[in-house]
């Protein structure tokens, strides 16, 4: 029988859950064990492609297309378990499956009600996801939003509808609180004992309490909690604050026996655990020296979210490489109006620009802008999807001369439209649709930065974009000089371009961030990493 663990927040947000969850998988799967990841978001919306990444962060996308929260990449950097638009679960979604089987008249004429039909619809999509592989030993589920909340109710009702059926030798309640310190250092636990208090009133006694706190709770601390929450003083842990990263939480919970702790209490034998990558994560961590400023040039740069997983990438990246990866954030409109790139690239002494995916018009003349710095100042430039696209337009503008030369999403009426719309050049039924979404595979050309990067002739990454390199601009570009380095599998669409005699200037129409972990950074981003490094100690004579 599967086991479920289901994660839930109190107090307030940003407590870190979706890492805390995370962590635990990392430390399950480090004992062998097959985990699945499934996150419940309490907002209405079908599902987060339609949500502006300025108030929603980035929109993660699955092999399958999904267009989901944030909160999966997390899952996809610390798990290996698959990820597909099923580990997203949204009120949206529920709600519209539960009114299409009304309309259908499934429901035989009863009243429709939240409960039971909304949680026996969440019941049903976690259960799927636990039954779609005959190999999962274990589901943890995060439960979006604080107890409290109007909005994450029905979710919590399932999981106590769940924990009930299953029983306690199966399904687990973790929940994490916040500790805050008050005045000199002193430790509160009254609002821990106020959320678990919430919990208990939607039916559910949680069985782990993880507490956000600034140090490692103390014994005393740690009785004192369990006694006012009827949890076990050896199931209260201390996510506490390191100055380290991230991704040396699930060390910190595996030094305390989280794992221990939740495997004695699902009654699962495991082996011993090997958390050998994230020690080797952590000893690379530790061995960085230097480091590199890197030019973020986008659209959305006010929240660090828009471009998660963008900056995780480039973290990773700078542990192969050892060293620190500082972010420059530059929003391309701020380079649109400036005098020239020189003034905010080259006084900000960035060693290397990025020009992640985007949507819309603002701001895209400085993208060029600073792509045609990096061209033209032999820095390293990594162009993703929007990036590439700004690789291609500089191409055709500042070295062909065609000074028109656009995408048609930005300029319609232009005599070089050197990006198009995708119904243009391939029948996109093929594509599903209108956009080109989730895994589709590239071929990588011998003797390209690309090839070199994957050492794979075929190499498949996740896709979002409607806009594509326009085919019968192809022989004048590659004639020109710029290298066309991927396609897909049938040759109808570009998927990467190159600058000739560069250090190194990669251009792809997918997303390779989404794939990047901390225990194995994307190939391109550590190769951009690796040569941003290197260029930059060239001319430091190190
Ligand atoms: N707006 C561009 C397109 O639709 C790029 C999309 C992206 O960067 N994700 O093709």
């Amino acid at each position: 029988m599967n086991k479920y663990i289901f994660v839930t927040g109190g107090v307030c947000s940003s407590l870190g859950k979706g890492v805390a969850a995370s962590s635990l998988g990392a430390l399950l799967e480090g004992r062998g064990l097959n985990v699945r990841m499934i996150k419940c978001d309490p907002y209405i919306n079908v599902d987060a492609g339609t949500m502006s990444p300025y108030q929603h962060g980035e929109v993660y996308v699955t092999d399958d297309g999904g267009e989901t929260d944030l909160d999966l990449g997390n899952y996809a950097r610390f798990t290996g378990g698959p990820l597909s638009r099923a580990n997203s679960i949204t009120t949206g979604q529920v709600y519209e499956a539960v009114i299409r089987k009304e309309r259908e008249g499934r429901y035989l004429g009863r009243c429709v009600q939240v409960i039971p039909h909304i949680t026996d619809e969440i019941k049903s999509r976690i259960l799927a996801v636990s039954k779609a592989d005959a190999d999962t030993d274990v589901v943890i589920v995060e439960i979006g939003g604080t107890v409290g909340d109007i909005e994450s109710i029905p979710f919590l009702e399932a999981a106590r509808q769940l924990i009930h059926e299953m029983g306690r030798a199966n399904a687990l309640s973790v929940h994490l609180t916040l500790i805050p310190e008050v005045g000199e250092g002193e430790l509160k636990t009254k609002p821990t004992q106020h959320s678990v208090k919430s919990m208990q009133e939607q039916g559910i006694q949680p069985d782990v309490l993880i507490c956000r706190a600034p140090v490692l709770l103390d014994e005393a601390t740690r009785r004192k909690i369990a006694l006012f929450t009827n949890v076990a003083t050896e199931a209260v842990f201390t996510s506490y604050n390191v100055d380290t990263t991230i991704y040396e939480v699930p060390l910190l919970f595996f030094e305390q026996k989280l794992d221990q702790v939740v495997l004695k209490r699902l009654g699962v034998e495991s082996r011993h655990a090997d958390l050998q990558p994230w020690y080797a994560m952590m000893e690379r961590f530790a061995a960085r020296s230097g480091t590199v400023r890197i030019a973020i040039v986008g659209k959305y740069m006010d929240l660090h979210d828009s471009y998660k997983s963008v900056f995780e990438a480039l973290f990773h990246a700078g542990l192969e490489s050892r060293v620190a990866v500082e972010l420059v954030k530059i929003d391309s409109s701020r380079l649109e109006d400036a005098e020239d790139a020189d003034a905010l690239l080259g006084t900000s002494a960035v060693d290397g620009v990025l020009v992640p995916g985007g949507f819309g018009q603002r701001g895209i003349n400085g993208m060029v802008k600073a792509a045609a710095w990096a061209r033209t100042h032999q820095i390293p430039y990594f162009g993703i999807c929007l990036g590439m696209q700004v690789m291609v337009i500089d191409w055709a503008r500042n070295v062909l001369g065609w000074e028109d030369a656009d995408s048609t999403e930005f300029n319609q009426d232009t005599k070089h439209p050197v990006v198009s719309l995708l119904e243009d050049q391939v029948d996109v039924k093929n594509y599903g649709g209108t956009m080109r979404l989730g895994k589709w595979e590239s071929v990588a050309e011998p003797d390209s930065r690309f090839f070199e990067a994957y050492r794979e002739k075929i190499v498949s990454e996740r896709h979002r974009h409607r806009y594509e390199f326009a085919n019968t601009f192809r022989d004048e570009m590659a004639g020109s000089g710029l290298r066309l380095t991927g396609f897909t599998t049938d040759k109808s669409l570009v998927e990467a371009v190159e600058w000739p005699d560069h250090p190194w200037g990669v251009g792809v129409q997918f997303h390779p961030e989404f794939k990047s972990k901390p225990t194995a950074a994307n190939p391109l981003f550590r190769d951009f990493i690796a040569a941003v490094k290197n260029v930059k100690g060239s001319y430091e004579g190190t």
